[in-house]
């Protein structure tokens, strides 16, 4: 076999998740020994079943999509197999999407306007279910980017809790692509810190282990579990 022929083998997810959790220990190590489980999300967007039904089989729960359409094409099937796994939306939510979301996402994470908050508490009463949620902060301030600004985060944390009946569970974030991701994922862990929040959804395949090290309790992982994702889902 040459070596143009080794780059087209898929990247083997349940072997890679194994050298993530080393990483992860290694990373780790330097907290005093006090190291909480981090979640590792196995984000599968745009990625179909045949490379997500290993994970599966290994015992992985944990998984991500950034889409709820591209979603709803694969997970419903799965779900119905692998009843206890946890799916989590990471991608930006539309109003139009609520009713799917709510119905297919056990966790929500990018709760970023009181508009979305109000629909999801609407849609969780209509259907009877409670899907755990998240406030996207963009801690970069970008103006292309989605997610609460930082400075309103406390006040919509309260709204969601007083006008909607809505529970925080914590906060995600994505940094600025060109700086660096360590004060970003500071300043995120800082406004949970101040609002008593539990969860820190951040950290992606090129930047978890500073995330780790600054209180991430969920990582994102894409590429380095799966490999280089096709172009199209
Ligand atoms: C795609 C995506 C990831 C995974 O990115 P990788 O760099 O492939 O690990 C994480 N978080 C979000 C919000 C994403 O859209």
């Amino acid at each position: 076999m040459s070596d143009a022929d080794h780059c087209d083998i898929p990247a083997d997810p349940v072997a890679n998740l194994a050298k993530i959790r080393d990483a992860l220990d290694k990373a780790m190590a330097h907290n005093n020994g006090v190291s909480p489980p981090i979640t590792i999300t196995a984000v599968s967007k745009k990625h179909g079943p045949d490379r997500i039904l290993p994970l599966l089989e290994a015992g992985h729960r944990d998984f991500g999509e950034n889409r709820v359409q591209e979603a709803l094409g694969k997970w419903p099937a799965l779900k119905a197999r692998y009843g206890d796994v946890e799916l989590r939306l990471i991608g930006p939510l539309q109003s139009n999407k609520v009713r799917d979301a709510v119905g297919l996402f056990d966790v929500i994470e990018t709760v970023d306007r009181p508009k979305i908050a109000r629909l999801l508490a609407e849609e969780m009463r209509l259907q009877n279910r409670r899907v755990a949620l998240l406030v996207q902060v963009n801690t970069g301030e970008e103006p292309q980017k989605a997610g609460m600004a930082p400075g309103d985060v406390d006040a919509f944390i309260n709204l969601c809790k007083d006008q909607y009946g809505l529970t925080i569970d914590g906060l995600m974030c994505i940094p600025p692509a060109d700086q660096a991701p360590a004060p970003h994922f500071a300043l995120l862990a800082k406004i949970a810190a101040r609002n008593g929040l539990e969860t820190l959804s951040m950290g992606m395949s090129a930047d978890y282990e500073t995330a780790v090290q600054l209180g991430a309790t969920h990582i994102r992982v894409g590429t380095q579990l799966f490999g280089a994702r096709p172009d199209s889902p």
